[in-house]
């Protein structure tokens, strides 16, 4: 049986996002992927919900049935308080600020990854790579923002903080979030090599391990990885 194709407006919105396969909305679920769309398109309607869902299922979308629409948006509603509310000019700001700090790294020449966390609408940590300056492979910039934001709240769940970074979290850096319980994390490019949320492993979306952190991301895939991937250019 041949793949049914993604529509022409969906696709281009998902290669934004890297997520342009039958296979990773599958993975992802359809709930999920609408969800980062909403927030990094929020123009976008139902009809991409529908589409969604028939994609996973591989069934045709005119033949969707108003009962089993309705059933969509209900689900779908059902997800909140999801990160919709979270603008795009917030997530640009602090993103932002995670970019100041991974070019600290690269100041130091240290791969060019930073991180900032947010606590009621405020950086109250940031932390940039710095293993070989420290000898440290834990020093990584995610595991330094938290160290600084559990001693700024005094606390070591930081349930309320958002973290942001500039590229998807490793597998040990995904540990000490989910341990942590951060709120969200958004992150904004997907980092091939050595991802723990997509990439190379899925470990936000085993609900045995993980019910805390939402995961948001890949922001803006070209926009992020120039950084680490010029980094790396310039290494060879
Ligand atoms: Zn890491």
């Amino acid at each position: 049986m041949s793949e049914i194709n993604i529509p022409y407006y969906l696709k281009s919105k998902l290669e934004r996002l890297n997520l342009a396969t039958t296979k990773l909305i599958r993975q992802h679920g359809y709930l999920e992927i609408y969800s980062q769309l909403k927030l990094a398109f929020p123009s976008i309607n139902y009809q991409a919900l529908y589409d969604l869902y028939c994609l996973a299922q591989q069934s045709l979308c005119y033949t969707l049935a108003p009962e089993k629409q309705a059933e969509l948006r209900a689900e779908f509603k059902a997800m909140t308080p999801r990160h919709i509310w979270l603008k795009p000019d917030t997530i640009k700001h602090f993103l932002t600020a995670a970019e100041e700090q991974a070019q600290l790294a690269l100041q130091d020449n240290e791969v060019p990854i930073g991180a900032v966390i947010v606590h009621q609408e405020q950086i109250i940590a940031r932390g940039y790579n710095r293993t070989r300056r420290d000898n440290d492979i834990m020093a990584h910039a995610e595991i330094v923002a938290i160290l600084a934001a559990q001693q700024h709240l005094q606390n070591y769940r930081l349930s309320e903080c958002d973290l942001y970074i500039t590229v998807e979290p490793c597998l040990m850096c995904s540990g000490a979030i989910i341990n942590s319980r951060i709120k969200r994390v958004i992150f904004g490019a997907c980092e091939p090599k050595t991802g723990a949320y997509i990439s190379q492993h899925q470990v936000f979306n085993n609900k045995k391990t993980n019910h805390h952190t939402e995961v948001i991301g890949p922001i803006d895939q070209n926009h992020y990885s120039r950084l680490i991937s010029t980094f790396f250019q310039n290494k060879s």
